[in-house]
């Protein structure tokens, strides 16, 4: 059951090679990539996409990160966003390096600081998948 979504849907579908990062999700654990040259990258694949390596590890991320930029849709991008309007999606540079793009969650629309520290707010949207949603801190 979704906390922060009327409609949690769609839900991702895990592939081969994000299933790792899925599965993590589930017991609310932020996994990024790592090459052997210290490369930190998300979304998850199949190479690092700085030196193309192959060699790489999951490590856990802290959570934590900046919100870089974000819009607030006021608009549903489809039937599944209609209830959730307005939202807001946020770019997020991660503690680590990455950004991701997500959800920002607890936070009003009108009222978002720009390089704002943010956390991870997992939402359990099934059994097996868990969003890594992100609120603002303190
Ligand atoms: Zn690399």
């Amino acid at each position: 059951m979704s906390k922060y979504r009327k409609n949690p849907n769609p839900i991702p579908v895990p592939t081969p090679v994000t299933k790792p990062f899925w599965d993590a999700t589930r017991e609310h654990r932020l996994l990024l990539q790592r090459c052997g040259k210290g490369h930190v990258f998300y979304y998850p694949r199949t190479h690092c996409p700085e030196c193309l390596s192959v060699e790489w590890e999951w490590f856990e991320a802290s959570g934590r990160g900046r919100l870089y930029s974000y819009t607030v849709a006021r608009r549903a991008q489809g039937p599944e966003f209609a209830e959730d309007v307005p939202y807001i999606i946020a770019a997020i540079t991660l503690e680590e390096g990455p950004r991701m793009t997500s959800l920002l969650v607890e936070a009003d629309p009108d009222n978002v600081a720009i390089d704002g520290a943010v956390e991870v707010a997992w939402d359990d949207v099934s059994p097996d998948i868990s969003m890594p949603y992100f609120r603002p801190l303190g």
